[in-house]
């Protein structure tokens, strides 16, 4: 803490006051600290997909680009590459308009079983590997009041997740419970996968933190998305938290609360 007094004096000399301002200087060191972490992470993330291409681009300009074999692939690396920066530019976006409060959010209705019954199924279609999709959902509507657009980026990022870190013939469970004394509904994912040990469980939530850099790198990842999905239940005022056992899953949990039904008014 740093401190910092003024006096407050009258004209005829007198003293009558004194305020003291107290700095939280750790607060802000702690500020800066991140910011330049985060800048620093920023630039390594862009620099190796940047150095990959560049060795790539040359071998293709050294004469690569006339061999038949050689040349598609290395073209799909640097496209590859290419994708992956925009996904991180594109989340990097992302949080800076939350960190700014620079977005709106266009909340509506919806039936939540609805509303994540059709995401499961756009997953469930166009799924290449050997996964089984078990549904606990509730057989009835549940009233929820959420960005359709947000909501729906936070469970793609939890649910490719659940699919990337899934072994071959893993079963990923979706849940949704209602929890009446709260007046929120409680959703989860949960997985078969190789899960994530005890002392990062709380970080994966932070801004560039994965477990295995170079295996989520390898599997397309920004250590972005779990981050933006805290955020954006945050905005929802809802929790998102994670449980998991190392080499038998992950479950994610996230809590929403439930829009009240329209009250009728009853005067009469
Ligand atoms: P990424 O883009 O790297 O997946 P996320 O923010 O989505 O970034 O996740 C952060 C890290 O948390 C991941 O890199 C991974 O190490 C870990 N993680 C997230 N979901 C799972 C899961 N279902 N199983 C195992 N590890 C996971």
């Amino acid at each position: 803490l740093r401190a910092s007094n003024s006096i407050i004096q009258k004209e005829t000399g007198f003293i009558n006051g004194l305020i003291t301002v107290l700095h939280d200087i750790t607060e802000q060191e702690k500020i800066d600290q991140e910011r330049r972490e985060f800048v620093a992470n920023v630039s390594h993330e862009l620099r190796t997909p940047l150095t990959t291409m560049r060795s790539y681009l040359e071998a293709l300009a050294e004469g690569a680009w006339k061999d038949d074999e050689i040349a598609p692939k290395f073209l799909d690396v640097t496209q590859t590459e290419t994708e992956r920066m925009i996904r991180l530019v594109n989340d990097l976006l992302q949080l800076s308009k939350m960190d700014t409060r620079d977005y709106r959010f266009n909340k509506v209705s919806v039936d939540f079983v609805e509303f994540f019954n059709r995401i499961i199924d756009r997953f469930e279609l166009s799924k290449s590997q050997d996964v089984t999709f078990v549904r606990d959902l509730p057989g009835e509507a549940v009233w929820v009041s959420l960005d359709e657009d947000k909501i729906t980026q936070v469970l793609d990022n939890i649910i490719s997740n659940a699919m990337k870190y899934s072994p071959e013939g893993g079963t990923i469970t979706f849940a949704v419970h209602i929890e009446e004394t709260a007046n929120q509904i409680l959703v989860s994912i949960s997985d078969q996968g190789v899960g994530i040990p005890k002392a990062d469980l709380s970080k994966v939530f932070d801004r560039f933190y994965r477990v295995d850099k170079a295996r989520t790198r390898m599997l397309g990842g920004t250590g972005l998305g779990l981050a933006i999905a805290k955020e954006m239940i945050n905005a929802h005022n809802g929790d998102i938290w994670a449980s998991s056992q190392e080499g038998k899953g992950t479950k994610i949990f996230f809590t929403l609360p439930i829009t009240q039904e329209e009250q009728k008014d009853d005067w009469s």
